[in-house]
């Protein structure tokens, strides 16, 4: 099996966990496949006069236990099995960190840094006019991912509100909060990977103060990460995006990173030594963030990994070939879908403020994103612990345990 395909891998994951959970084999065939794929053309008129037409999906994975809930990735490589994994990741997060949603994903093939504004406003438009039957504050909630921005999501909002004649910022969560988004949620998958962080440091009786870190991304979530790690007083010794990285024992400034990616889109000008992404993931850290996409510790470099905690920011980015390199070591991962789960839960909380017509502080926010995600980790990790799996198991037994419950009450299995 090729390692690419991120839905074989989901499935595989899924398969794996399967023997440490009470499930029939017919019911897992039915968890191996979405309840719903909407596939759609998306013709756009460009800034040059040509018309260009756009793939878009959205994929309603499992609706058991709630409207379903899952970013909309813009990426010129997305391809309907990503949107499918990314989908079922999203089923599995919401349940692990118990929040009254299913999972769902969509995603368009699109390459938006090329693009102008105004292409891909008319682009995010004319997605919501095809899809917006199937979407909906009560059936399924989009939210930003790889590619996409709250401006996007501002945009998205707007026209589905058009086209019911009707309010409903609950359509859709991460939106500018001036328009129904909430202060905090644009931080959160990044703060709750590192809230993540201190609750295995405190498992595993390490000091938090002094931690060193490598993160592989500076996008929304590496860059939270990035600010929140500081903050907590971790060092965060080396940061890597697509135009290159940085490198420096005694730690690394945001505030130089965030300067060196707004002046040139890149972290890689910030004033330090230089850094590959393949010697990022080989560097004797205590803790390996990768914050971008998937599969990119794979059975190729997982033997190379160095560190301590393996705290998977992004969704999918260990494939299951690397995860049974990874457990003949002694590293502790924190699986993505657990590690993340502080954006979805964000989510969740604008949603509920949006449907109570609510406004939270940021504080508020904060505290109440830290209870939920240490609870989720706790839970994880008391399984871990008591019956010797896998954090990743021990969390896909949790999630897929209360999917399958769901749907028997209903008298889905
Ligand atoms: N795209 C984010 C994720 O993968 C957030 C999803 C959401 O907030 O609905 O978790």
């Amino acid at each position: 099996m090729s390692e690419d395909n991120a839905f074989e891998n989901a499935k595989q994951q899924l398969e794996n966990a399967a023997e440490f959970i009470d499930i029939e084999e017919d019911e897992l065939e039915v968890l191996k496949k979405p309840k719903r794929v909407v596939e759609v053309n998306i013709p756009v008129k460009m800034d040059d006069g040509s018309v260009k037409n756009f793939k878009g999906y959205r994929v309603l994975y499992n609706d058991a236990r709630g409207p379903g809930k899952g970013g909309i990735r813009f990426h010129p490589e997305e391809s309907l099995d990503d949107v499918k994994a990314l989908s079922a990741w999203m089923t599995w997060k919401c349940a692990v960190a118990d929040l009254p949603y299913g999972g769902s994903k969509g995603g368009i093939v699109c390459d938006s840094r090329e693009m102008s504004d105004r292409e891909v406003e008319k682009l995010s438009r004319e997605y919501i006019r095809r899809i917006y039957k199937y979407i909906g504050p009560d059936q399924d909630v989009p939210a930003p991912d790889v590619g996409t921005n709250q401006q996007i999501m501002g945009w998205m909002m707007d026209e589905y509100e058009k086209l019911v004649g009707k309010h409903k910022p609950g359509v859709i969560t991460s939106k500018p909060v001036e328009i129904g988004g909430t202060p905090g949620r644009s931080e959160s998958t990044g703060r709750g990977v590192a809230f993540m962080i201190r609750e295995a440091a405190k498992r595993l009786n390490r000091d938090l103060e002094g931690m060193s870190l490598a993160v592989q991304g500076f996008g929304n979530v590496g860059k939270h990460l990035v600010k929140s790690a500081q903050e907590m007083d971790m060092d965060v010794v080396a940061v890597t995006d697509a135009g290159g990285g940085v490198y420096d024992s005694s730690g690394l400034d945001y505030k130089e990173l965030k300067k060196s990616m707004e002046k040139h889109g890149t972290v890689a000008e910030a004033p330090y030594d230089s850094i590959t992404n393949e010697e990022l993931f080989a560097l004797d850290v205590d803790v390996l963030s990768p914050a971008a996409i998937e599969n990119v510790i794979t059975e190729e470099n997982a033997d190379e990994i160095k560190a301590d905690i393996l705290a998977e920011a992004a969704n999918g980015p260990v494939t299951p070939k690397a995860d049974e390199i990874l457990a003949e070591g002694d590293i502790f991962q924190i699986p993505d879908f657990l590690c993340n789960a502080g954006g979805v839960t964000g989510s969740y909380f604008e949603w509920v403020q949006n449907r109570y017509g609510y406004s939270w502080s940021m504080e508020e926010f904060r505290e109440k994103l830290d209870k939920k995600l240490t609870k989720a980790f706790n839970e994880v990790y008391e399984l871990h612990d008591q019956k010797g799996i896998s954090m990743r198991d021990a969390a896909y037994s949790l999630s897929v345990k209360k999917v399958v419950k769901a749907m028997r009450l209903r008298g889905r299995l």
